[in-house]
Parts: structure tokens; sequence; C-alpha cells
């Protein structure tokens, strides 16, 4: 079993292209990552996301900590054999979700939370976080990190990003080869606390760094002057990672700023509300104007959905509340983000990046149709 391996394979002003390989298979970055939050991407069996050319997908430790337990995934000997899915795996280390919650106690020995399934209190810490992770058997693991919201003070960050730095020791410690564990860049929206947090985690030699923490309801100009001082002190051969953008137009800038890993629940959850992303950009599939049009979603997508089904088919499932609608939807979706980085990665190999972004953005902000 080979363990993880970062190449970069060509440069474009800061954009990189790089191929990540894991021990379970390799995948070319920058990546769009779908989310499977409890051990499946919503809607999709392994096998569309195969088909839709997913080489890693998501999962949360803390998620399936809670259900179904570590003991039932020690049944199975990991998470790939539990889920069927031979790909790689990311597994975010609870950090995030459980800052979401309603947190009874925290301090740096840990965090004591109420489950948002039963509603008792569970403790997680980085010793908790990385043993998850380790019975999971995540190619990439996370290290455990406290999350703030946007609106935090200048001392709440800086507390937060202290924290995470020992945190991430601890982490760190606990977690060897062939696992590859990321460390995580904290700091809010403060520019000297992102360097610092930045420094400190570089100091301690991880696989690969994320940017957490933004992306959570920030301005835009925010979230890129954020990251751009964040990847400045980044070693330039580990891959990055963006935690939570999903938007095509927010990916092609960070892609822009050195970023080469990104997930986000966007594209299956705007498909369950109705939602196709598109070369043309979003189309509501409720509307009305779709009862009768028989068109693909997309003419440029070849997945399963645009090569069977029509546009009036899927508002006709939707109208229903007919689930294959949805299912529909999110296949198209899925598929459209992994072409979308397959095409944002082709013009970059051909030094066309800056053109491939400003043709995107002039259909992608259009009407659609
Ligand atoms: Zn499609």
């Amino acid at each position: 079993m080979d363990g993880f391996e970062f190449k970069i394979t060509k440069t474009y002003g800061r954009a990189r292209l790089g191929v990540i390989r894991t021990p379970h298979g390799s995948f070319e970055t920058p990546v769009f990552m779908p989310v499977g939050t409890n051990a499946n991407v919503k809607l999709l069996t392994p096998r569309d996301l195969k088909e839709a050319g997913a080489r890693i997908i998501l999962a949360n430790a803390f998620h399936l900590y809670l259900k179904p337990g570590l003991e039932v995934i020690r049944f199975h000997e990991g998470l790939h054999n539990f889920m069927a899915w031979d790909g790689a795996i990311l597994t975010d280390s609870g950090g995030f979700q459980v800052f979401s919650l309603n947190v009874k106690k925290i301090d740096d020995n840990g965090v004591l939370v109420k489950s948002p399934t039963d509603g008792s209190d569970v403790f997680i810490n980085p010793e908790v976080s990385m043993e998850i992770q380790r019975v999971l058997g995540s190619d990439i693991v996370m290290a455990f990190d406290q999350c703030i919201g946007p609106n935090a003070s200048y001392e709440e960050a800086r507390d937060a990003a202290e924290r995470t730095f020992k945190w991430a020791k601890r982490s760190r410690e606990l977690i060897k080869p062939p696992q590859a564990l990321f460390g995580i860049v904290q700091g809010g929206i403060y520019e000297d606390l992102r360097k610092r947090s930045a420094q400190q985690i570089t100091s301690m030699g991880f696989e690969g760094y994320a940017i957490g923490g933004l992306s959570v309801g920030e301005p835009q100009d925010i979230t890129i002057s954020m990251t751009e001082a964040v990847v400045k002190t980044l070693p330039e051969d580990k891959p990055r990672y963006f935690m939570g953008a999903g938007s095509p137009d927010l990916i092609l800038k960070l892609v822009s700023l050195g970023v080469d890993m990104f997930d986000s629940v966007f594209p299956t959850r705007v498909a369950r509300h109705g939602v196709a992303l598109t070369w043309n950009g979003r189309l509501n599939l409720r509307a009305a104007k779709y009862r009768c049009d028989t068109r693909s979603l997309d003419e440029k997508c070849s997945c399963y959905t645009c090569r069977t089904f029509s546009r009036s088919y899927i508002h006709h499932l939707l109208s229903k509340k007919e689930v294959l609608g949805q299912i529909l939807l999110t296949i198209h979706n899925i598929n459209f983000m992994i072409e979308f980085m397959k095409k944002l990665r082709s013009s970059t190999m051909e030094g066309k990046f800056e053109k491939f972004k400003k043709d995107f953005l002039k259909l992608y902000r259009g009407k659609g149709d």
C-alpha cells in the first residue's frame, strides 16, 4: 500500500496543477471533493460518483462517531468497506460540526457538546478525533481545530487560533503513514492572526494545509484577502485545501491564489432544491417555463441525466415531489462540478487559465435559459 504524495506538475501565475497519491488511488488537483457527511453523498451511489469521475470524497468524523458509532465501523474494518467506496476519503475532524452545536464546556483539554442525535453529552478532543479517523481509515485526516463564527472578536479569534495550535501538536503525534494528516489554519478575519496561525501550523510538518473558518458568512473580499495572506505563508510543495468552497466562481478565484482542494455541500444541496448548475448559469427546474422544455439540462454535459432526460420530465418529477427529480439533478450537478474542475485544469495546462476564467464567468453569471 502506497502512502501519501503530492507533486506539482505545472504552475500558471500562482495557480498550480498537481497530483495527489493516496492509499486509495490518485487524483489531479485542483480538485472538487463531493461531501458525504453520513458515509453517503446524498442521493448518489458510489457507482454514480465513479461515473462522474470522483476519486475522493469527504466524510465526517463527528457524525460517524455518533452514528453508526465506531464499533460498527470496526466490524467493517474501516469506512471504505462500510460504504463500499474504494476511492480516497478525507475526513473532517469534527471541529467545524462541534462548534455549530450547543457547546457546554470548552477548555484546552477538549469540548463537551450536546449530541444532536439523542441530546446526551459527547466529549471530543484531538485524541478522540484522531482515534475516530484512525478507525475510519481515512486517507486524509484533518487535525482537530477550534472554529469560530464570522462575528468573533479579535480576542476570541486569537484564543481559538492558539488552541488550534496546541491541538494540532497533539493531533500530529497520533497520525502516522500511510494516513496523511492536514493541519488547519484559523485566525478569523484578522490578517495578523491568520499569518501567525499559518506560521505555527506549518512549523509542525503536516502533509497538507487547510484554510478553515472562512466562507462562513463574511464578505467575499475578506475571504479572498485572508486566503491570500495564508497562502503566502504556506509551503509551495504541500497541498492547500480551502474548507467549504463550492460555488464555481469562488473556486476560480481561490485557484488563482494557489489553492488546490475544495469541498462543499453546495452542488448536492441546491440539487435537492430543484437547481441545476450549468455552463450557462443556474436553472431552477421548478419554474413553470420548463413544463414543455424538451431540451436536456445542459447541452454541453454528457452525464446520465443529460443523455437521457428532458427538463420537462425533471420539472414534472419535482412538481410531484418525486425523489427521482432530486436524484437526477444531483447526478448532473456532481458531474458538472467535476467536469468544471477538469476543464479548469486542462485550460491551465494549455496556459489559458485567465481566458477560461473570463469565458466561464461571462456565461455562468448570465441569466441561464
Ligand atoms: Zn448533465
